[in-house]
């Protein structure tokens, strides 16, 4: 990385009369080009876009912030809750050494307001959680580049809920950015009209867990020494009470763990930040996918907002890029789920062996690809099984969790189970008692249901 590069073409600080700066994006707005209505009026869009209220949201912010500016939107309000960390400086370029410690939403605010005259931006130094559906209502757009799963799955059920099909104006476009090192996605979702995040979650399954077996006998890569280190040798020899991801110490005693079982099974690779990466689960974030994933997602807004050409949305609405392996992008229709427990109507089957204890299976609904549920509560057609708050209710209800499943629900019984980080959505199961159990459960199933069911 120390050899110098030579950087050609035009750097916009070669253009420094800022009318200039639009000659391009007018080029686009005042032509009709082939996907332009027949009564295209270059002024009528122009105004339209000026007077367009954007929401941006999240990690893409910089990126996000700076493009949206740059395509000519005029009204753009930011929300991010972090401070700025010396080890954003890297890659987040609205923020400077001086700025380590102060809002991210109001620096980035500041700075894009000062580089591109006429731009408004509102900050806002919050969780997107906080606020109410009134404030959605104000926007005509939203670009989101959230860093987490629940922040995504938030925001797509508010805006689902949010449309009256009374009133056309309550349905805002989403549009979501994220990458994972050179991997990324961007999409957009019509709110109840195309696939939802919520529909597409499988296509974030929690990251696949290498079996046991493997960590214990044949590992084969450097991950899966550190996995053994962190999973199997800490359990065994407790070298201190309990691990702390942030303490270099206990970082130090696993990579040395590690480091001595890759060499007894001949693996290279293992080292100490690797070692905090496996165990801290970090996704490297990597600037120049950023950039790709982010320009993808405000080229889409500028579409939607002017119509000059198709937008991914309608029908094809799923963009993913790799880049782990050369480069690929593919883009598809994602299809909407009837049974999507935010914008389908239908509960959702799930196959759950009524052996279980109502404990392990809502532990086994965090790490299901389809649920994905932290601190869900649950309530069965007849009772609630098992609530998370209300203190009293939790402690009523916390017996339950020894009981076996098979015991408290019966066979194609609906649940509703909703998670406070999701808003206010009842994820609707209903309960399929997988197959291999249900000769042993059919007498109770039987008993429970009054009449004499078979599988
Ligand atoms: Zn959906």
């Amino acid at each position: 990385m120390s050899q110098p590069i030579m950087v050609s073409g035009t750097i916009s600080a070669a253009m420094p009369i800022p009318a200039k700066r639009w000659t391009y994006l007018n080029n686009v707005l005042q032509n009709p080009g082939p996907f332009t209505n027949p009564d295209y009026d270059a002024n009528e869009v122009a105004d339209r876009m000026s007077n367009m209220k954007l929401l941006g949201a999240g990690g893409l912010g910089c990126e996000i912030l700076k493009n949206l500016a740059l395509s000519g939107f005029k009204d753009i309000h930011v929300i991010d809750m972090d401070t700025i960390d010396v080890s954003n400086l890297n890659r987040q370029f609205l923020f400077r050494h001086s700025d380590v410690g102060k809002s991210k939403a109001e620096v980035a605010a500041k700075f894009v307001e000062k580089r591109v005259k006429g731009v408004k931006i509102t900050p806002y130094n919050c969780k997107i959680q906080d606020f109410d559906d009134a404030f959605y209502l104000q926007f005509q757009m939203v670009v989101c580049g959230l860093d987490s799963i629940e922040a995504r799955r938030w925001i797509n059920s508010t805006l689902v809920n949010l449309v009256d099909m009374e009133n056309p104006e309550s349905l805002k476009p989403l549009i979501d950015g994220g990458t994972e090192g050179f991997k990324g996605q961007s999409r957009v979702i019509f709110p109840t009209l195309t696939s939802c995040i919520e529909c597409q979650l499988d296509m974030h399954a929690p990251r696949a867990a290498v079996p046991l077996c493997t960590l214990a006998t044949i590992p084969r890569q450097p991950e899966h020494c550190i996995e053994w280190a962190h999973i199997i040798a800490w359990e065994q020899e407790k070298p201190f009470p309990k691990l702390d991801n942030d303490d270099p110490e206990h970082i130090t005693w696993l990579y040395k763990k590690a480091l001595g079982r890759a060499a007894e099974f001949n693996i290279t690779g293992v080292t100490y930040s690797l070692t905090q990466g496996v165990v801290k689960n970090i996704i490297p974030a990597i600037a120049s996918t950023n950039a790709i994933i982010a320009a993808s997602c405000c080229n889409e807004a500028f579409k939607i907002a002017t119509s000059t050409n198709p937008s991914l949305g309608p029908e094809d609405n799923y963009m993913m890029y790799s880049g782990n392996d050369s480069i690929y992008t593919y883009t598809f229709k994602h299809e909407k789920k009837p049974d999507c427990p935010v914008c389908g109507n239908l509960a959702r089957d799930l196959e759950v062996d009524p052996t279980l204890t109502l404990d392990e299976f809502i532990q086994s609904l965090a790490v299901r690809p389809e649920a994905q549920l932290k601190k869900p509560s649950i309530r069965s057609e007849a009772k609630t099984l098992y609530m998370q708050s209300p203190e009293s209710l939790r402690l009523k209800t916390a017996p339950n969790l020894e009981k076996k499943v098979g015991d408290l629900v019966v066979d194609g019984e609906e649940i509703g189970v909703s998670d406070p980080s999701l808003g206010s959505v009842d994820f609707k199961y209903k309960l399929k008692f997988s197959k291999l159990f249900t000769t042993a459960t059919n007498a109770a199933a039987e008993k429970a249901n009054g009449n004499g069911t078979t599988a």
